[in-house]
């Protein structure tokens, strides 16, 4: 019987190698490692605690096979529970603290050099691990000599100006995501829309993105744990945003891959 590849990039899944397989790797000087960091955090009523890591796995799922089959990148296993403080209080909330974060980063980088990869690329997809991220980076970049860098390809998709300025969570368009990808972990009975702040008042003081900003915590800013509109999402914007995230993901990757190359 044929079993479709799990996960789609199967030949690029460093877990699923054996060890010989890894060890006989032709391209591991100009093959970067993808290393995926997500969270387990609250997200409202009607979405899983796992939308961030979730959504790493359908990133990787979707670009990855955009690629031309020559291109040299491998995937390391992810790292699923992140620097989630802030969403201390809610029930489900997972993390761990940011010394902890660095020092998987750290392990992982250690390794991945250890077999011969010279090339390291993060896929984050929680805004709270990327202070963590930076500066271990960094330190790995010039400890190691590993390269390292970040994929973060930017896609703009319209929102309107409430959304844009106040959505930060559990908002349209995670819950729109997750509809399109997996809509067997969304319950639209329960999203709803959750404002800390209106965008005709809003004043220069804000959570994020304005002139003066605080170290919020998702208690202050929500009593349901959205922070935006999750009511408005549909499965067609979702898809949509998919696309062109998928699209301008594998960009990104194809991007880093000429750049180790060039080394
Ligand atoms: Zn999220």
């Amino acid at each position: 019987m044929d079993h479709p590849p799990f996960p789609s990039y199967r030949n690029r899944y460093l877990p699923g190698m054996t060890a010989r397989e890894i060890a006989s790797l032709p391209d591991k000087a100009v093959a970067p490692v993808i290393l995926a960091t997500g969270a387990i955090e609250q997200h409202g009523p009607h979405l899983p605690v796992a939308v961030d890591s979730f959504l790493a796995q359908v990133w990787l799922e979707r670009a990855l096979p955009l690629l031309p089959p020559e291109a040299s990148v491998y995937v390391a296993p992810p790292i699923t529970i992140g620097k989630s403080n802030e969403h201390t209080g809610f029930p489900g909330t997972l993390f761990v603290s940011k010394d902890t974060l660095r020092a998987q980063l750290w392990a992982v980088a250690r390794q991945i050099h250890a077999w011969g990869f010279k090339n390291l690329a993060i896929l984050n997809t929680h805004g709270g691990n990327i202070a963590v991220i930076v500066y271990t980076l960094r330190e790995i970049s010039a400890t190691l000599g590993l390269r390292c860098g970040s994929l973060a390809p930017k896609v703009d998709m319209p929102l309107p100006p409430q959304e844009a300025t106040f959505g930060y969570h559990a908002n349209t368009a995670e819950t729109a995501l997750l509809l399109a990808a997996l809509p067997q972990y969304v319950d639209m009975s329960k999203a709803v829309a959750d404002y800390c702040g209106r965008v005709e008042t809003m004043g220069n003081l804000r959570p994020e993105r304005a002139p003066a900003t605080m170290a919020w915590v998702s208690a202050d800013l929500s009593k349901t744990g959205i922070m935006g509109d999750a009511a408005v999402a549909t499965p067609e914007l979702g898809q949509r945003w998919l696309e062109v995230q998928s699209a301008a993901t594998a960009a990104a990757i194809v991007e880093v891959c000429r750049a180790a190359r060039q080394g």
